[in-house]
């Protein structure tokens, strides 16, 4: 599970900044969806190898009426969902009172709070800073996020505990799957049939209104459903197990159909740390995109944190129903122009209103999963790189030849080369490009994006 750390704070201490130095900007995904009141932005970070979310809030203006009220919808639900929440104030500005209502707020949560002072440059910080202890959330962490200046050593602290709990959850399943692969990469006989037997997560994500629920309910209208309610808070997923077409799966429902109080507000309605964290958690994620509005960028920013988090996919372009032809046809060039790179997800025209299309989406479905347990022998990895070695040379560098030597499998889910070679690290895109889609031609895989990995050396 991917750790979700919150910005917090009033306008101008610096947030942006905070958040840019984070995060690589451009993966960034603005939550401006209908009914959110303020825009949200969300990112992906890494930090001394863990990865985790950024979000940044927005600002909270404590000095009109009310914290309360102005908190208490995308903010709040922001503090909420975070594991940690970095508290922002500004050094130069010193302590105002919106610092010391957002304090307040936050002193009331049971959340870990870092209140992290900025702009920290170019003054006597340590004076400057002395009365924020006064807020009464701890220690002071100083920082000068335009210069970069205290990060390092914030998220040390702030992450370092968190991270404990998560990897101290998973240390079992952890050690369970690197005990799965014997000294070649390849998994021993029990662990590839325990691979290709689990129940698939299937992830439902969108936007809201691109009609998931409706799905989600023509999926389970059609089968016999077992519902078992799992702890958690109500801006969880549900995990529902079903079994379709003579396999089990689990359906992560993001948007809450089978909840029983009725979910009224689209704020509750849709999260984006749910969907992310869906996406984190499933196997197979199923987009739905609104053959009505096109492609967003939203539908952009959540298909990067599919293909990042490594996760197979299938894409459902809904309310396929009663289009015209020309209009049919403009969204499919769009496809073409927009998804290029996610070109190995199948995608289906679907209505899920009508349950036209429903069917064959569970053909991808397996089949991107199927592709991702793929049993894949060193073998055979190996053959291949011939091939395409032997079909197209690896360009010359600096007078030398790159050179390919020996490949094997590095994991499942997605599938992992490891190719060792000379002067690897120097193959241009183009050549990398060309070996994947040789790879994925060669082994008959969909659905699911194919890591390679270069290893300098035999
Ligand atoms: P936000 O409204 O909280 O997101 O704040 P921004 O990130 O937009 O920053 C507000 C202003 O503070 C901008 O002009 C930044 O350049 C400036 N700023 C941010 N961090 C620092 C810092 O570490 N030192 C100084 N001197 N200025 C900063
Ligand atoms: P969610 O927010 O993604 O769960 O979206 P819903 O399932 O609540 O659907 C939003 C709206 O789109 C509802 O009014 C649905 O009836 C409508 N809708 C969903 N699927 C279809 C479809 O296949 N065709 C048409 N025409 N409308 C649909």
């Amino acid at each position: 599970m991917l750790p979700v750390i919150a910005l917090v704070g009033r306008p101008n201490v610096g947030k942006s900044t905070l958040f840019n130095r984070l995060t690589r900007t451009r993966d960034a995904l603005v939550a401006d969806f209908p009914g959110l009141t303020r825009d949200r932005k969300y990112g992906q970070a890494s930090y001394d190898g863990y990865d985790f979310i950024v979000v940044d809030t927005g600002g909270i203006d404590g000095s009109e009426e009310g914290i309360e009220t102005e908190m208490a919808e995308q903010s709040l639900l922001a503090i909420d969902e975070a594991d940690v929440v970095l508290f922002l104030v500004d050094a130069r500005a010193g302590m105002t009172v919106a610092d010391q209502a957002i304090a307040h707020h936050l002193r009331k949560q049971e959340k870990k709070v870092f209140l992290v002072a900025n702009k920290t440059d170019g003054i006597d910080a340590d004076s400057n800073c002395a009365e924020f202890y006064q807020l009464a959330l701890g220690e002071v962490y100083q920082i000068a996020a335009a210069h970069g200046r205290g990060i390092a050593g914030l998220l040390t602290t702030a992450l370092h505990p968190v991270i404990e709990e998560l990897s101290a959850l998973e240390a079992d399943t952890e050690e369970e799957a690197f005990a799965a692969f014997d000294h070649d990469g390849e998994l021993s006989d029990e662990a590839q049939q325990e691979l290709e037997n689990q129940a698939i997560k299937l992830a439902i994500i969108g936007r809201p209104n691109v009609g998931k629920s409706t799905l989600t309910n023509r999926i389970l209208g059609e089968e016999r459903v077992i519902v078992y309610d799992m702890p958690g808070t109500t801006r969880d997923s549900i995990y529902i197990p079903m079994t379709r077409n003579e396999r089990e799966y689990v359906l992560i429902d993001t948007a809450g159909v089978r909840k029983r109080k009725k979910v009224s507000d689209v704020v509750e309605k849709f999260s984006v740390i749910k969907t992310l964290k869906a996406i984190e958690d499933a196997n197979v994620v199923l987009l739905v995109i609104d053959a009505r509005t096109g492609i967003s960028d939203q539908d952009l920013s959540l298909l990067g944190f599919a293909l990042n988090a490594g996760r197979s996919l299938v894409l459902a372009v809904n309310k396929w129903d009663g289009l015209d032809t020309d209009v049919k046809d403009r969204i499919k060039s769009e496809l073409d122009r927009r998804l290029g790179f996610v070109d190995f997800a199948r995608i289906h025209f679907i209505s899920a209103l009508h349950g036209t299309g429903v069917g064959h989406l569970f053909e991808s479905v397996e089949e991107a999963f199927d592709s991702a347990t793929k049993r894949i022998s060193t073998a055979m990895l190996r053959r291949i790189m011939d091939m395409a070695q032997a079909d197209h040379q690896p360009p010359l560098v600096r007078g030398r030849r790159v050179k390919l030597k020996y490949a094997h499998a590095g994991g499942y889910n997605p599938p992992r080369i490891v190719i060792h070679g000379n002067q690897v690290h120097e193959l241009p895109d183009s050549y990398k490009r060309y070996l994947m889609n040789y790879y994925r031609k060669a082994l008959d895989i969909m659905g699911t994006p194919i890591k390679i990995e270069f290893r300098e050396g035999d």
